[in-house]
C-alpha cells in the first residue's frame, strides 16, 4: 500500500490533459459493455479465489488496522494490531498513552513514528461520517472502512485494483488512482457484496498473477477480457513464434 502521507496529499481535482482523452477516462464510450466486463471479471475472480466474508471489525478497529497496514505486510499488521490491544486494552487507552509507548508497541510496522501519533488523533465515535476529518485519512482509507466494516457500497482503489483495472481496459491508461475510484464505481452496481468481490478479486489477482513487474498472463483466467494481453502480450508472442 502507498504511504499515508501520499494518500492524504493525493486528493486533487480532475485536470485537463493533452493527448488521447480516453487515456484519462473510459477507454471506450460503450459504458454498458465496460460494465458487463467489470461484472464478468468479478464473477471469474470470485469463483477462482473464493468469496471472502466482510470484516467483523468495527469501523474504529478497521481504521486502526488500515493505518497500521500502509506499506506493511499483512502478518506484521496483524501482529502490531494484536500488540496494541494486548498492551493497552482499548483504543481509548492507546489514544491517551505516551506516544513513544505506542510507537514502541508497533515498531514492527513501517513508519511507526508517523503511525503512532496518527493513531492517537483518532477518537471513538459512533458514525462513520467522521472519517474524513482525520489528518492522513484519505479517500482510499475511508472507502476501506466504509466497505469492509460498514458494508457500504463504496469502492476502495489501491495500487493493485488500479493497475489491474488499467491493464484490463476498464479505465484508460493514464487515469490516476484517485480518478479511477469514480470511474470504476460507476461500472458496478450499488451493491456492497459485488463491490467487495470486485475489490478483493482484483486485489488478490494483482498480488498473485497480474503483478507489477511482469504479469503472469500465461496463468491468467482473464486473457480474453484483457486489453493489455490482446494488444501487447499476444501480438508479441505470435510474432515471436513466426
Ligand atoms: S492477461 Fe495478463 S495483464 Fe491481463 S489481467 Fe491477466 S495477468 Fe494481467
Amino acid at each position: 500500500m502507498e504511504s499515508i502521507e501520499d494518500e492524504g496529499q493525493r486528493a486533487k481535482p480532475l485536470q485537463r490533459h493533452k493527448g488521447n482523452a480516453s487515456d484519462y477516462g473510459y477507454p471506450s464510450p460503450d459504458i454498458a459493455a465496460l460494465s458487463q466486463k467489470a461484472l464478468e471479471v468479478t464473477r471469474r475472480l470470485t469463483e477462482y479465489y473464493g468469496e471472502l466474508p466482510f470484516s467483523s471489525k468495527d469501523p474504529m478497529s478497521m481504521l486502526v488496522d488500515i493505518i497500521l497496514s500502509h506499506r506493511t505486510r499483512d502478518e506484521q499488521t496483524a501482529a502490531a494490531y494484536d500488540n496494541l490491544l494486548k498492551h493497552f486494552g482499548s483504543w481509548e487507552a492507546v489514544r491517551d498513552a505516551p506516544t513513544n509507548e505506542v510507537e514502541k508497541t508497533i515498531e514492527n510496522v513501517n513508519w511507526p513514528e508517523a503511525k503512532a501519533p496518527r493513531l492517537q488523533t483518532i477518537t471513538v465515535e459512533e458514525s462513520a461520517a467522521w472519517l474524513n476529518r482525520f489528518e492522513g485519512v484519505g479517500p482510499k482509507t475511508t472507502a476501506c472502512v466504509l466497505l469492509f466494516s460498514c458494508q457500504q457500497p463504496v469502492l476502495p482503489v489501491d495500487v493493485h485494483v488500479h493497475r489491474v483495472s488499467g491493464r484490463l481496459g476498464l479505465i484508460g491508461k493514464k487515469v490516476s488512482a484517485d480518478n479511477a475510484h469514480a470511474l470504476l464505481q460507476a461500472l458496478l452496481p450499488q451493491d456492497s457484496r459485488t463491490i467487495y468481490n470486485f475489490h478483493k478479486g482484483l486485489l488478490r489477482h494483482g498480488q498473485r498473477i497480474c503483478v507489477y513487474d511482469r504479469p503472469r498472463c500465461s496463468k491468467c483466467i482473464l486473457t480474453d477480457l484483457c486489453d493489455y494481453y490482446n494488444t501487447v502480450v499476444k501480438p508479441n508472442s505470435s510474432h515471436a513464434k513466426r
